[in-house]
C-alpha cells in the first residue's frame, strides 16, 4: 500500500469515487485493455451521469457509446443491472455482496471492487493481476485457472486485508500486477519494492509461476460478408437477441452457400450492378475465430426483404454501433460518406 500510495494509476474513475464510478468502470475493463476504457468511460458518464439515465438509455444509443470496447453483452448487462437497481434497490446501488451478485454482469470481482473501493468495506477483488501477483509472492504452483485455486486465494487475502482502506488495498494489488509483477515472463523484479518477501524470487521460480492452464482450442468459422449497396444506402442487419453478439447490427454475413444466402435475402446475379471483393479479415472471441471474406455488391434494385434495414451510408459510422468484429468491413464507409 506505501507502494500504491506513490505509484497508483491516475485513472478517471479514481478521481470521483462512488459505487456506480466503480460498476461502469469495473464492467468496462473486463477483458478490455485500459488505454481502450479512458476515452469510453468519460463519453458514456458525460452521457449517463446517473443509474436511472443509464437504466433509461435507447438500446442503440447504449451501444454506441459501447463502441471500442466489444463484448456489447457487457452493455446490456450494465443497463439491466441499472434497471434492477432502480426497481428493487431504490436507486441506490447495494452494499452487501450478496445484492450486488443479483446484479447481472457483476459476479465476484466487480462485486468486490464496488463493496471495498466505493464502499470500503474488507471485501476481496481477485483479478487475474491479483492472481498472478499472490501465486509468485507465495511460490503457489496451483492452477490459477481453476475456480477452488481463486476461491483458495480469495479466502487468504480475506484473511491478510487490513481493517481500514480494503478498496485501496485490492487496487494495490491490482495495479502492482499490472505495472511491476507483469505477465509473460515479464515482470520487474530488479526494482520490485516487495522481492525481499517474494518466495517466487528467492526460488528462482519467476518464469514458471503462475501454473496456468491452456485454454481450450477456438473453433474456426468461414464465414462470407456481404456489404449490399443501393443508390447511397447499405444493408444491415440486427443479431438475433441471445447469444453471440446479441442484438448488434451487422452486415449480412453467412457460413453457408453464398448463392443460397442472397437468394433467401432477394439478391439475384442479375440484379448486380457490380461485385467487387472487399478484403479478408479475422475476429477472435474467447472460443471462436471468424474468418472472414468480404464482397461489396452494388444492386440495381432494392430487395425487399424484411430483415435487411437499408441505412444511409454516410451516417453508418456516426450512428449506428457494430461490432469490432466488422470494423475493416465498415471502414469501408468512412472513406465513401
Ligand atoms: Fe513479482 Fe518479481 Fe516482485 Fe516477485 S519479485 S512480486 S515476481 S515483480
Amino acid at each position: 500500500m506505501d507502494w500504491f500510495a506513490h505509484h497508483k494509476r491516475d485513472l478517471p474513475w479514481r478521481r470521483d469515487v462512488s459505487a456506480y464510478h466503480t460498476l461502469v468502470s469495473e464492467t468496462m475493463l473486463q477483458q478490455t485493455r485500459v488505454e481502450a476504457v479512458l476515452t469510453a468511460y468519460t463519453r458514456f458518464l458525460r452521457c449517463l451521469p446517473t443509474v436511472a439515465a443509464l437504466a433509461d438509455c435507447e438500446e442503440n444509443a447504449l451501444y454506441k457509446l459501447w463502441e471500442g470496447l466489444g463484448y456489447y453483452r457487457r452493455a446490456k448487462n450494465l443497463q439491466r443491472a441499472a434497471q434492477m437497481i432502480v426497481t428493487d434497490f431504490g436507486g441506490e446501488i447495494p452494499r452487501k455482496v450478496s445484492d450486488l451478485l443479483r446484479l447481472p454482469g457483476v459476479g465476484a470481482y466487480t462485486a468486490g471492487a464496488i463493496a471495498s473501493i466505493a464502499y470500503g468495506l474488507r471485501v476481496p477483488a481477485v483479478d487475474g493481476n491479483v492472481l498472478r501477483v499472490m501465486a509468485r509472492l507465495e511460490a503457489d504452483y496451483a492452477d490459477i485457472a481453476l475456480p477452488q485455486t481463486k476461491q483458495l486465494l480469495t479466502d487468504h487475502l480475506q484473511n491478510v486485508m487490513p481493517a481500514q482502506n480494503a478498496g485501496d488495498f485490492n487496487q494495490a494489488l491490482m495495479d502492482f500486477g499490472a505495472c511491476v509483477c507483469l505477465p509473460n515472463g515479464a515482470p520487474l523484479c530488479r526494482t520490485c519494492p516487495v522481492a525481499d518477501y517474494c518466495l517466487a524470487f528467492a526460488q528462482n521460480a519467476v518464469g514458471q509461476l503462475p501454473v496456468k492452464s491452456p485454454k481450450k482450442t477456438r473453433r474456426i468459422e468461414e464465414r462470407r460478408v456481404f456489404l449490399l449497396l443501393f443508390e447511397d444506402k447499405v444493408a444491415l442487419r440486427k443479431r438475433p437477441n441471445s447469444g453471440l453478439l446479441a442484438g448488434l447490427w451487422e452486415f449480412p454475413n453467412t457460413t453457408d452457400d453464398s448463392e443460397a444466402f442472397l437468394a433467401s435475402l432477394g439478391v439475384k446475379p442479375e440484379t448486380c450492378r457490380t461485385i467487387v471483393p472487399c478484403g479478408e479479415a479475422k475476429h477472435i472471441f474467447t472460443h471462436l475465430e471468424w474468418h472472414m471474406t468480404g464482397t461489396a455488391l452494388t444492386l440495381r434494385e432494392q430487395p425487399n426483404q424484411k430483415s435487411l434495414c437499408w441505412v444511409d451510408a454516410a451516417l453508418l459510422v456516426k450512428d449506428y454501433a457494430m461490432p469490432s468484429a466488422f470494423a475493416h468491413y465498415r471502414s469501408y464507409f468512412l472513406d465513401k460518406p
